[in-house]
Protein backbone atom coordinates (compact mmCIF):
# COMPACT_ATOMS: atom_id res chain seq x y z
CA UNK A 1 0.00 0.00 0.00
CA UNK A 2 1.28 3.45 -0.97
CA UNK A 3 1.44 5.62 2.10
CA UNK A 4 1.90 9.52 2.59
CA UNK A 5 5.42 8.87 3.41
CA UNK A 6 5.98 6.56 0.32
CA UNK A 7 4.98 9.40 -1.76
CA UNK A 8 6.75 11.89 0.19
CA UNK A 9 8.74 12.58 -2.66
CA UNK A 10 6.22 13.83 -5.36
CA UNK A 11 4.85 17.09 -5.74
CA UNK A 12 1.90 17.71 -3.27
CA UNK A 13 -1.47 18.74 -3.93
CA UNK A 14 -4.22 19.67 -1.78
CA UNK A 15 -8.22 20.16 -3.04
CA UNK A 16 -11.40 18.95 -2.24
CA UNK A 17 -15.43 19.10 -1.84
CA UNK A 18 -17.96 20.79 0.54
CA UNK A 19 -20.33 18.19 1.46
CA UNK A 20 -23.64 20.51 0.70
CA UNK A 21 -24.74 17.27 -1.84
CA UNK A 22 -23.18 14.36 -3.83
CA UNK A 23 -21.05 15.44 -6.19
CA UNK A 24 -22.09 16.44 -9.94
CA UNK A 25 -20.28 16.62 -13.61
CA UNK A 26 -19.17 20.11 -12.77
CA UNK A 27 -17.10 18.55 -10.43
CA UNK A 28 -15.86 16.14 -12.61
CA UNK A 29 -14.45 18.40 -15.05
CA UNK A 30 -13.51 21.14 -12.76
CA UNK A 31 -11.60 19.24 -10.32
CA UNK A 32 -11.99 15.68 -10.02
CA UNK A 33 -10.94 14.40 -13.46
CA UNK A 34 -7.31 16.53 -13.22
CA UNK A 35 -7.15 14.67 -9.51
CA UNK A 36 -7.26 11.75 -11.17
CA UNK A 37 -4.80 11.88 -13.70
CA UNK A 38 -2.53 13.49 -11.08
CA UNK A 39 -3.11 10.41 -8.49
CA UNK A 40 0.22 8.24 -9.52
CA UNK A 41 2.38 11.02 -9.83
CA UNK A 42 1.35 13.09 -7.17
CA UNK A 43 1.25 13.12 -3.34
CA UNK A 44 -2.16 13.69 -3.38
CA UNK A 45 -4.67 14.61 -0.56
CA UNK A 46 -8.24 15.50 -1.00
CA UNK A 47 -10.22 17.41 1.58
CA UNK A 48 -14.03 16.87 2.96
CA UNK A 49 -14.80 20.41 4.08
CA UNK A 50 -17.31 19.06 6.44
CA UNK A 51 -17.10 22.10 9.24
CA UNK A 52 -17.48 24.60 6.01
CA UNK A 53 -20.85 23.05 5.47
CA UNK A 54 -21.95 23.71 8.72
CA UNK A 55 -21.62 27.43 7.60
CA UNK A 56 -24.50 27.36 6.17
CA UNK A 57 -26.57 23.97 6.73
CA UNK A 58 -26.17 24.04 10.53
CA UNK A 59 -29.30 22.68 11.24
CA UNK A 60 -28.98 19.65 8.97
CA UNK A 61 -25.60 18.01 10.42
CA UNK A 62 -27.67 14.67 9.65
CA UNK A 63 -27.24 15.27 6.07
CA UNK A 64 -23.50 17.14 6.09
CA UNK A 65 -22.79 13.59 7.44
CA UNK A 66 -24.79 11.26 4.70
CA UNK A 67 -23.55 14.08 2.30
CA UNK A 68 -19.51 13.55 3.25
CA UNK A 69 -19.50 9.72 3.12
CA UNK A 70 -21.66 10.08 -0.74
CA UNK A 71 -18.59 12.49 -1.62
CA UNK A 72 -16.43 9.53 -0.54
CA UNK A 73 -18.08 7.04 -3.18
CA UNK A 74 -18.46 9.51 -5.71
CA UNK A 75 -14.76 9.93 -5.44
CA UNK A 76 -14.06 6.11 -5.27
CA UNK A 77 -16.95 5.75 -8.24
CA UNK A 78 -14.62 8.29 -10.45
CA UNK A 79 -11.54 6.49 -9.91
CA UNK A 80 -9.70 7.78 -7.41
CA UNK A 81 -7.48 5.33 -5.74
CA UNK A 82 -7.68 5.48 -1.81
CA UNK A 83 -4.07 3.30 -2.17
CA UNK A 84 -2.67 6.13 -4.07
CA UNK A 85 -4.26 9.27 -2.37
CA UNK A 86 -5.26 10.56 1.00
CA UNK A 87 -8.89 11.52 1.41
CA UNK A 88 -9.71 12.78 4.71
CA UNK A 89 -12.19 14.90 6.73
CA UNK A 90 -11.87 18.16 7.50
CA UNK A 91 -12.78 17.92 11.18
CA UNK A 92 -10.72 15.53 12.33
CA UNK A 93 -7.66 17.68 11.59
CA UNK A 94 -7.09 19.92 14.31
CA UNK A 95 -4.03 21.34 13.07
CA UNK A 96 -6.41 22.99 10.71
CA UNK A 97 -8.44 24.81 13.18
CA UNK A 98 -5.27 26.37 14.83
CA UNK A 99 -3.79 27.51 11.46
CA UNK A 100 -6.91 29.21 10.99
CA UNK A 101 -6.91 31.49 13.97
CA UNK A 102 -3.23 32.23 13.14
CA UNK A 103 -3.95 33.15 9.72
CA UNK A 104 -7.09 35.10 10.24
CA UNK A 105 -4.27 37.59 11.57
CA UNK A 106 -2.56 37.70 8.85
CA UNK A 107 -5.19 38.73 6.72
CA UNK A 108 -7.12 42.54 6.61
CA UNK A 109 -10.93 41.95 7.59
CA UNK A 110 -12.03 44.23 4.29
CA UNK A 111 -9.57 41.54 2.28
CA UNK A 112 -11.86 38.61 3.09
CA UNK A 113 -15.41 40.56 2.44
CA UNK A 114 -14.30 42.05 -0.95
CA UNK A 115 -13.59 38.16 -2.30
CA UNK A 116 -16.14 38.17 -5.24
CA UNK A 117 -16.92 34.36 -4.56
CA UNK A 118 -18.04 35.00 -1.06
CA UNK A 119 -19.96 37.84 -2.10
CA UNK A 120 -21.44 35.52 -5.11
CA UNK A 121 -22.61 33.04 -2.54
CA UNK A 122 -24.13 34.80 0.03
CA UNK A 123 -26.11 36.33 -3.35
CA UNK A 124 -27.12 32.81 -5.17
CA UNK A 125 -27.44 30.93 -1.66
CA UNK A 126 -30.01 33.81 -0.59
CA UNK A 127 -27.76 34.40 2.75
CA UNK A 128 -28.84 38.08 3.20
CA UNK A 129 -27.56 40.08 6.24
CA UNK A 130 -27.91 36.83 8.49
CA UNK A 131 -25.24 34.34 7.48
CA UNK A 132 -22.88 33.66 10.66
CA UNK A 133 -19.38 34.97 11.56
CA UNK A 134 -18.29 31.11 10.35
CA UNK A 135 -19.58 32.20 7.26
CA UNK A 136 -16.88 34.52 5.95
CA UNK A 137 -14.18 32.94 8.39
CA UNK A 138 -14.49 29.95 6.26
CA UNK A 139 -12.64 31.65 3.53
CA UNK A 140 -9.69 32.13 5.88
CA UNK A 141 -10.26 28.10 7.01
CA UNK A 142 -9.40 27.77 3.31
CA UNK A 143 -6.41 28.77 3.56
CA UNK A 144 -5.59 26.92 6.50
CA UNK A 145 -7.09 23.85 4.73
CA UNK A 146 -4.33 24.33 1.76
CA UNK A 147 -1.45 25.79 3.60
CA UNK A 148 -1.60 23.02 6.15
CA UNK A 149 -0.67 20.18 3.81
CA UNK A 150 2.02 22.76 1.52
CA UNK A 151 0.89 22.00 -2.05
CA UNK A 152 2.72 22.94 -4.74
CA UNK A 153 -0.49 22.80 -6.75
CA UNK A 154 -4.61 23.02 -6.34
CA UNK A 155 -6.94 21.48 -8.82
CA UNK A 156 -10.10 23.75 -8.49
CA UNK A 157 -12.80 25.53 -10.66
CA UNK A 158 -12.69 28.51 -11.85
CA UNK A 159 -14.93 29.90 -8.88
CA UNK A 160 -12.38 29.07 -6.59
CA UNK A 161 -9.52 31.32 -8.41
CA UNK A 162 -10.17 34.12 -5.73
CA UNK A 163 -9.72 31.86 -2.67
CA UNK A 164 -6.58 30.52 -3.50
CA UNK A 165 -5.61 33.93 -4.46
CA UNK A 166 -5.88 34.69 -0.72
CA UNK A 167 -3.98 31.33 -0.31
CA UNK A 168 -1.34 32.32 -1.63
CA UNK A 169 -1.16 35.96 -0.39
CA UNK A 170 -1.35 34.44 3.51
CA UNK A 171 1.42 32.03 2.05
CA UNK A 172 3.87 35.09 1.14
CA UNK A 173 2.71 36.84 4.25
CA UNK A 174 3.55 34.41 6.50
CA UNK A 175 6.98 33.68 4.94
CA UNK A 176 7.78 36.94 4.97
CA UNK A 177 6.85 37.94 8.36
CA UNK A 178 8.46 35.06 10.56
CA UNK A 179 10.64 33.17 7.83
CA UNK A 180 12.68 36.92 6.67
CA UNK A 181 11.89 35.78 2.63
CA UNK A 182 12.74 38.94 1.42
CA UNK A 183 9.06 40.81 -0.07
CA UNK A 184 10.51 40.84 -3.24
CA UNK A 185 11.09 37.27 -3.69
CA UNK A 186 9.57 35.43 -6.44
CA UNK A 187 7.26 33.15 -5.56
CA UNK A 188 8.61 30.10 -6.96
CA UNK A 189 11.88 30.85 -4.67
CA UNK A 190 10.26 31.09 -1.20
CA UNK A 191 11.27 27.68 -0.09
CA UNK A 192 14.49 27.95 -1.15
CA UNK A 193 14.94 30.99 0.97
CA UNK A 194 13.74 29.58 3.77
CA UNK A 195 9.86 30.09 3.60
CA UNK A 196 7.41 27.24 5.20
CA UNK A 197 5.20 27.57 2.82
CA UNK A 198 5.34 27.02 -1.19
CA UNK A 199 3.03 29.42 -2.69
CA UNK A 200 0.34 27.11 -4.79
CA UNK A 201 -0.94 27.72 -8.08
CA UNK A 202 -4.39 27.15 -9.02
CA UNK A 203 -4.64 24.05 -11.54
CA UNK A 204 -7.91 24.55 -13.52
CA UNK A 205 -9.31 21.62 -14.81
CA UNK A 206 -10.73 21.33 -18.64
CA UNK A 207 -13.79 23.38 -18.24
CA UNK A 208 -13.52 25.61 -15.27
CA UNK A 209 -16.78 26.71 -14.91
CA UNK A 210 -19.79 24.25 -16.20
CA UNK A 211 -23.20 25.75 -16.45
CA UNK A 212 -26.24 24.11 -14.94
CA UNK A 213 -29.14 22.47 -16.57
CA UNK A 214 -31.11 26.11 -16.11
CA UNK A 215 -28.90 27.42 -18.63
CA UNK A 216 -28.09 30.57 -16.40
CA UNK A 217 -25.82 29.58 -13.38
CA UNK A 218 -22.88 27.37 -13.19
CA UNK A 219 -24.20 23.73 -12.07
CA UNK A 220 -23.67 23.74 -8.54
CA UNK A 221 -24.84 21.21 -5.70
CA UNK A 222 -26.62 23.94 -3.77
CA UNK A 223 -28.70 25.21 -7.44
CA UNK A 224 -30.68 22.51 -8.03
CA UNK A 225 -29.22 22.74 -11.73
CA UNK A 226 -26.97 19.77 -11.26
CA UNK A 227 -26.55 16.08 -13.26
CA UNK A 228 -25.16 13.88 -10.27
CA UNK A 229 -22.35 11.52 -11.01
CA UNK A 230 -24.73 8.90 -9.12
CA UNK A 231 -27.83 10.34 -11.17
CA UNK A 232 -29.20 7.10 -13.33
CA UNK A 233 -29.44 7.03 -17.38
CA UNK A 234 -33.27 8.07 -17.73
CA UNK A 235 -32.54 10.81 -14.82
CA UNK A 236 -29.87 12.38 -17.15
CA UNK A 237 -31.92 12.04 -20.33
CA UNK A 238 -34.78 14.08 -18.18
CA UNK A 239 -32.37 16.15 -17.47
CA UNK A 240 -30.68 16.69 -20.32
CA UNK A 241 -33.83 17.43 -21.95
CA UNK A 242 -34.78 20.43 -19.11
CA UNK A 243 -31.87 22.39 -20.48
CA UNK A 244 -32.86 25.72 -21.27
CA UNK A 245 -31.83 27.44 -24.69
CA UNK A 246 -34.45 29.57 -25.03
CA UNK A 247 -34.37 28.53 -29.00
CA UNK A 248 -38.18 27.63 -30.96
CA UNK A 249 -37.70 26.00 -34.35
CA UNK A 250 -35.00 23.43 -35.72
CA UNK A 251 -34.24 26.19 -38.80
CA UNK A 252 -33.70 29.29 -36.32
CA UNK A 253 -29.81 29.92 -36.23
CA UNK A 254 -28.53 28.76 -32.57
CA UNK A 255 -26.27 29.96 -30.44
CA UNK A 256 -23.36 27.68 -30.30
CA UNK A 257 -21.97 29.46 -27.03
CA UNK A 258 -25.15 28.28 -24.72
CA UNK A 259 -24.60 25.87 -22.43
CA UNK A 260 -26.47 23.08 -24.37
CA UNK A 261 -23.22 23.24 -26.80
CA UNK A 262 -20.84 23.71 -23.72
CA UNK A 263 -22.18 20.33 -22.78
CA UNK A 264 -21.61 19.22 -26.48
CA UNK A 265 -17.60 20.74 -26.97
CA UNK A 266 -17.46 18.95 -23.10
CA UNK A 267 -18.84 15.41 -23.14
CA UNK A 268 -19.05 14.37 -26.79
CA UNK A 269 -15.73 13.18 -27.76
CA UNK A 270 -16.08 12.62 -31.55
CA UNK A 271 -14.06 15.86 -32.61
CA UNK A 272 -15.73 15.72 -35.93
CA UNK A 273 -18.83 15.30 -34.72
CA UNK A 274 -18.87 18.42 -32.92
CA UNK A 275 -17.83 19.97 -35.24
CA UNK A 276 -20.82 19.22 -37.34
CA UNK A 277 -23.04 19.91 -34.61
CA UNK A 278 -21.81 23.39 -34.16
CA UNK A 279 -21.65 23.88 -37.98
CA UNK A 280 -25.40 22.62 -38.59
CA UNK A 281 -26.95 24.38 -35.20
CA UNK A 282 -25.41 27.70 -36.19
CA UNK A 283 -26.95 28.17 -39.32
CA UNK A 284 -30.43 26.79 -38.06
CA UNK A 285 -29.58 23.73 -40.53
CA UNK A 286 -32.41 21.25 -39.52
CA UNK A 287 -31.23 20.40 -36.22
CA UNK A 288 -33.65 20.65 -33.43
CA UNK A 289 -32.46 20.89 -29.99
CA UNK A 290 -34.22 17.87 -28.82
CA UNK A 291 -31.79 15.81 -31.39
CA UNK A 292 -28.72 17.24 -29.94
CA UNK A 293 -29.98 16.68 -26.24
CA UNK A 294 -30.23 12.82 -27.30
CA UNK A 295 -26.77 13.03 -28.64
CA UNK A 296 -25.52 14.93 -25.48
CA UNK A 297 -27.06 12.24 -22.73
CA UNK A 298 -26.02 9.18 -24.39
CA UNK A 299 -22.29 11.10 -24.37
CA UNK A 300 -22.99 12.02 -20.66
CA UNK A 301 -23.68 8.55 -20.11
CA UNK A 302 -20.78 6.22 -21.98
CA UNK A 303 -18.67 8.42 -19.14
CA UNK A 304 -21.07 7.79 -16.24
CA UNK A 305 -21.60 4.26 -17.05
CA UNK A 306 -17.97 2.87 -15.39
CA UNK A 307 -18.83 5.29 -12.69
CA UNK A 308 -22.32 3.69 -11.77
CA UNK A 309 -20.32 -0.09 -12.03
CA UNK A 310 -17.69 1.27 -9.76
CA UNK A 311 -19.86 2.95 -7.01
CA UNK A 312 -22.32 -0.12 -6.99
CA UNK A 313 -19.16 -1.85 -4.84
CA UNK A 314 -19.48 0.76 -1.98
CA UNK A 315 -23.10 1.34 -2.36
CA UNK A 316 -24.81 0.63 1.53
CA UNK A 317 -20.68 -0.55 2.66
CA UNK A 318 -20.54 2.64 5.22
CA UNK A 319 -17.84 0.39 6.42
CA UNK A 320 -15.34 0.69 3.92
CA UNK A 321 -15.85 4.09 3.65
CA UNK A 322 -15.04 5.07 7.10
CA UNK A 323 -12.23 2.50 6.85
CA UNK A 324 -10.79 4.90 4.25
CA UNK A 325 -11.85 8.10 5.58
CA UNK A 326 -9.82 6.90 9.17
CA UNK A 327 -6.57 5.95 7.21
CA UNK A 328 -6.60 8.93 5.28
CA UNK A 329 -7.58 11.30 8.31
CA UNK A 330 -4.48 9.43 9.57
CA UNK A 331 -2.16 10.11 7.01
CA UNK A 332 -3.62 13.71 6.98
CA UNK A 333 -2.39 14.52 10.63
CA UNK A 334 1.08 13.47 9.99
CA UNK A 335 1.69 16.08 6.69
CA UNK A 336 -0.87 18.46 8.89
CA UNK A 337 1.14 18.47 12.44
CA UNK A 338 4.81 18.71 10.63
CA UNK A 339 3.19 22.34 8.94
CA UNK A 340 1.43 23.22 12.46
CA UNK A 341 4.75 22.32 14.28
CA UNK A 342 7.09 24.13 11.95
CA UNK A 343 4.54 27.07 11.88
CA UNK A 344 4.58 27.62 15.93
CA UNK A 345 8.27 27.20 15.72
CA UNK A 346 8.81 30.24 13.56
CA UNK A 347 6.22 32.30 14.75
CA UNK A 348 7.09 31.91 18.16
CA UNK A 349 4.81 29.98 19.88
CA UNK A 350 6.08 28.17 22.92
CA UNK A 351 5.27 24.22 21.57
CA UNK A 352 6.36 20.64 22.51
CA UNK A 353 6.36 18.03 20.42
CA UNK A 354 2.85 15.99 20.02
CA UNK A 355 1.21 13.40 18.28
CA UNK A 356 -2.28 12.38 17.01
CA UNK A 357 -2.96 8.87 16.92
CA UNK A 358 -6.48 7.02 16.72
CA UNK A 359 -7.07 4.02 18.88
P1 LIG B 1 -21.90 24.70 -3.48
O1 LIG B 1 -23.12 24.99 -4.29
O2 LIG B 1 -22.20 24.17 -2.11
O3 LIG B 1 -20.91 25.83 -3.47
P2 LIG B 1 -20.45 23.48 -5.59
O4 LIG B 1 -21.29 22.66 -6.51
O5 LIG B 1 -20.04 24.84 -6.02
O6 LIG B 1 -21.21 23.48 -4.21
P3 LIG B 1 -17.95 23.05 -4.25
O7 LIG B 1 -17.83 22.01 -3.20
O8 LIG B 1 -18.09 24.48 -3.84
O9 LIG B 1 -19.16 22.65 -5.22
O10 LIG B 1 -16.72 22.93 -5.25
C1 LIG B 1 -15.80 21.85 -5.26
C2 LIG B 1 -14.85 21.98 -6.44
O11 LIG B 1 -15.54 21.76 -7.67
C3 LIG B 1 -14.21 23.36 -6.58
O12 LIG B 1 -12.91 23.20 -7.07
C4 LIG B 1 -15.07 24.03 -7.60
O13 LIG B 1 -14.39 25.07 -8.28
C5 LIG B 1 -15.39 22.88 -8.54
N1 LIG B 1 -16.67 23.11 -9.21
C6 LIG B 1 -17.89 23.15 -8.62
N2 LIG B 1 -18.84 23.40 -9.53
C7 LIG B 1 -18.21 23.51 -10.74
C8 LIG B 1 -18.64 23.75 -12.08
N3 LIG B 1 -19.92 23.94 -12.35
N4 LIG B 1 -17.72 23.80 -13.07
C9 LIG B 1 -16.40 23.60 -12.80
N5 LIG B 1 -15.92 23.36 -11.56
C10 LIG B 1 -16.80 23.31 -10.54
MG1 LIG C 1 -19.10 26.20 -4.56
Amino acid sequence: MSTASANSNKPRILTGDTPTGSLHLGHWVGSVQRRVELQRSHDCYFIIANMHAYTTRLAKSDEIRRDSIEIVRDYLAMGIDPECATIFLQSEIPAIAELTFLFAMLIPFNRVMRNPTLKTEIELKGLGETYSFGFPLYAVGQTADILAFRPVGVPVGEDQVPHLELTREVARRFNQIFCHVDEHAEDADHTTLGGVFPIPRADVGKVGRLGGIDGVNKMSKSLNNAIYISDSAKEVEKKVKKIFTGRQTATEAGDINNVLFQYVRTFITDAARVQELEEKYAKGDNIGDGHIKLEVAAAINALLEPMRERRAKYEGNEDLVMEILKAGCARANIVAEETLARVKSKANLVSWPRALAYV
